[in-house]
Formats: structure tokens, C-alpha cells, sequence
């Protein structure tokens, strides 16, 4: 069996791990110029910010087994068991909240390295353009042949597409694959992120992380905090309404969130700012399954959308994805 990916974020990666163990050919395909997608990592002089996702749970023993291989190897740590010391009674909520130590970029990346000689090529800068049935399968059976945009051709017996779901939806227009409607209904969140690196500490609390401090950020992540920067540095998500009111105001945007930051920077002074734009950054409801399968069993949909919208639930569902095809 040959299987096309396309998608190299966390749901895509693992899915490839479990393709390729159980001896099938892998072809992933990726549009960003690395694989992560929204695992992303940036380098701002000698800081490192998360500006995708800022720390993950362990809920299932499927993504324990995962995690506690990373951390025997040093590439996870915990960051902390809570954020707000108030409702957590200053002891956390026992979930510990857990980090990659290089940056959350680079779960992706040693996923990818652990496909290095293995059955599984991995290609990036590579955008899917659209799914259809072969033109031409040589032994009788039917396969899918995924269309690059610039017109090559990756052809496989299956597809698995992790993409966010509108860009999974979009690939499979002329496939003749026949969709639930509820999927094609899935709206996202989106988030914008700023990315500041301070000439000294800022006032965020000694947990090094806010949920929901104000009327404008979800989230504000301090990375030296974290333990992934040298430098100091702060990364702010505004919420999905503040994200959606100002998604267009580009040219003031990294004013107005700097402006709305001061207040968690205490003394520090912003030595450079940056803005990050998610369109597709959260679905807003989850299918019920782990993954979506085809009528013909050969075109898997997978990703957070359907086992949950958090790193934990791309892992699970890239795993169900894969056995959805092994099984
Ligand atoms: C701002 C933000 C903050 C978050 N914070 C957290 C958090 O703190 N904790 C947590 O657990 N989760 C968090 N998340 C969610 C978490 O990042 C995601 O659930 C998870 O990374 C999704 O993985 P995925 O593989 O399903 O999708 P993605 O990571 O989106 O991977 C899909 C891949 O498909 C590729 N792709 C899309 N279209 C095409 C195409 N046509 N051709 C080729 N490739 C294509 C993309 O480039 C991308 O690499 C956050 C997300 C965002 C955006």
C-alpha cells in the first residue's frame, strides 16, 4: 500500500510513523517551508517564541506513551501545573502543562527525523491543489492521485488529508467523494499573535503563563519562563473576538497590540515586535469520530478537528487516521 499525506503538522507526522512501521510507503507533502504547522517556533535574535501552540496536556495513554518518550530523551520538560495561582489554590490543577524544550517546532521535527530512512518521504513548499481518482491504475485497483500546484502528481491506493478542515474540504471539490454536510459547516477561530523580545523581565506572574487576563489576550506566554529562550521574551494571542474585529486593520496592528501589551510588561521596553496572523487557528466544534473515512474507505480526513483542537487530539487523531487504513 501506498499512502499520500498531505499535511506535516503533528496529526500528518504521526500518522506517517504509523504507516511506515507497519510497512507502508509514505509520501507527505506540506505547503509551509518546514513541517509543524501550527507547531511553530521563531527565532527573534536570541529569543525563541512559541507562536502557534504555547504548551500541552496528557489525557490518553496513547499521547502518554508519546510524551514519555520525549521526555526520556529531553525534549519535553514541565512547565508548570497551573497558570492562575487564584483559582488554582497556588498548587495547579494537577494537569501538568508540558513544553518542548527547543521550542514546540521541534516535536515536528524529531518526528520527521525519525521517518529519515524509513519508507516515508517528506517533501515541503509543496501545496496539494486538489484529490482526484487515477487517471490510469495499472493493476485494476482504484487509486487517488493528489495534484501539486505545479501540476506533478503524488498517486497513492489512499490519501489521508490533515490540512484545517475548510483547506481539506477545498482539496476534495472535484473527487467526487461525497461529504456530510456538518463537516463542510466547520467554522475556526482565528488568532492573531504578537511576539515581543523586552530588555528586561516583565510583570506576568511567576507562572510564566495568563489565561484570559484581560478583554484582549487569550493567552500570554512568557518563553524564558518557559525555558525555551535565553532572551527574554513574550508571546500575546489575542482572543478570537479581538481577532476577528481587527483581522484587516494590518497596518495598525502591531500598534494596537503593543499598546494593549504594556500592561503585562511592568518596567521592560519592547526592543522588537512582531505580528503573527491564524486564520484557521481553532475549530469551533469537533467531529465526533477520531477521523472521517470515505464511503470507499481510501480518503481519510484527520486532524484537530475531530479528536479534539489541542496538540493531544492531532496526535490522536493522526494515529486513528493511520489505523483507519491499516485496518
Ligand atoms: C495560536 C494557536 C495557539 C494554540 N495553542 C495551543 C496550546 O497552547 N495547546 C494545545 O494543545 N494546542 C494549541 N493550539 C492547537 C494546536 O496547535 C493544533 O491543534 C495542532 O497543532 C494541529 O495539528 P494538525 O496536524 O491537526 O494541523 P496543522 O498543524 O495545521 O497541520 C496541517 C498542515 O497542513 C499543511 N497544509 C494545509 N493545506 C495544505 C495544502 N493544500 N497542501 C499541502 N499542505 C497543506 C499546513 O501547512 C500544515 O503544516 C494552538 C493553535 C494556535 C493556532
Amino acid at each position: 500500500m501506498r499512502v499520500v499525506i498531505v499535511g506535516a503538522g503533528m496529526s500528518g507526522l504521526v500518522a506517517a510513523h504509523e504507516l511506515t512501521a507497519a510497512g507502508v510507503d509514505v509520501a507527505v507533502v506540506d505547503k509551509g517551508r518546514s513541517v509543524g504547522g501550527r507547531l511553530a517556533t521563531r527565532r527573534i535574535g536570541d529569543a525563541r517564541l512559541d507562536h502557534g501552540a504555547q504548551f500541552f496536556t496528557v489525557r490518553t495513554p496513547a499521547f502518554q506513551r508519546r510524551v514519555d518518550d520525549w521526555m526520556e530523551r529531553g525534549i519535553v520538560h514541565v512547565w508548570n501545573h497551573g497558570f492562575d495561582a487564584a483559582t488554582d489554590a497556588g498548587s495547579g490543577d494537577g494537569h501538568p502543562r508540558y513544553v518542548a524544550t527547543a521550542g514546540m517546532n521541534s516535536l515536528a521535527k524529531d518526528l520527521a527525523a525519525g521517518l529519515d530512512g524509513t519508507s516515508c518521504s517528506i517533501e515541503t513548499s509543496t501545496m496539494a491543489f486538489t484529490v482526484r481518482p487515477s487517471n490510469a491504475p495499472t493493476d485494476g485497483s482504484s487509486g487517488w492521485d493528489v495534484v501539486i500546484d505545479d501540476a506533478s502528481v503524488r498517486s497513492g491506493d489512499a490519501v489521508i488529508l490533515t490540512s484545517p478542515l475548510p483547506q481539506s474540504l477545498a482539496l476534495l471539490v472535484d473527487s467526487g467523494v461525497e461529504m456530510d454536510s456538518t463537516l463542510m459547516r466547520t467554522e475556526y477561530d482565528r488568532t492573531i499573535g504578537l511576539l515581543v523580545t523586552l530588555d528586561g523581565p516583565s510583570a506576568i506572574p511567576e507562572t510564566g503563563g495568563v489565561n484570559d487576563g484581560d478583554d484582549v489576550f487569550s493567552f500570554i506566554g512568557d518563553n524564558r519562563a518557559k525555558g525555551i529562550s535565553a532572551a527574554e521574551a513574550v508571546t500575546f494571542h489575542a482572543n478570537p473576538e479581538w481577532s476577528e474585529a481587527h483581522w484587516n486593520d494590518d497596518d495598525t496592528l502591531l500598534e494596537l497590540l503593543g499598546a494593549e501589551a504594556q500592561r503585562w510588561l511592568g518596567d521592560a521596553s519592547i526592543i522588537e515586535a512582531q505580528v503573527k496572523k491564524w486564520r484557521l487557528a481553532t475549530p469551533r466544534s469537533i467531529w465526533p469520530d477520531p477521523c472521517w473515512v470515505s464511503a470507499g474507505g481510501r480518503i481519510v480526513m484527520a486532524g484537530d478537528a475531530f479528536a479534539g483542537p489541542k496538540v493531544e487530539g492531532a496526535h490522536n487523531s493522526g494515529l486513528a487516521a493511520a489505523h483507519a487504513l491499516l485496518d
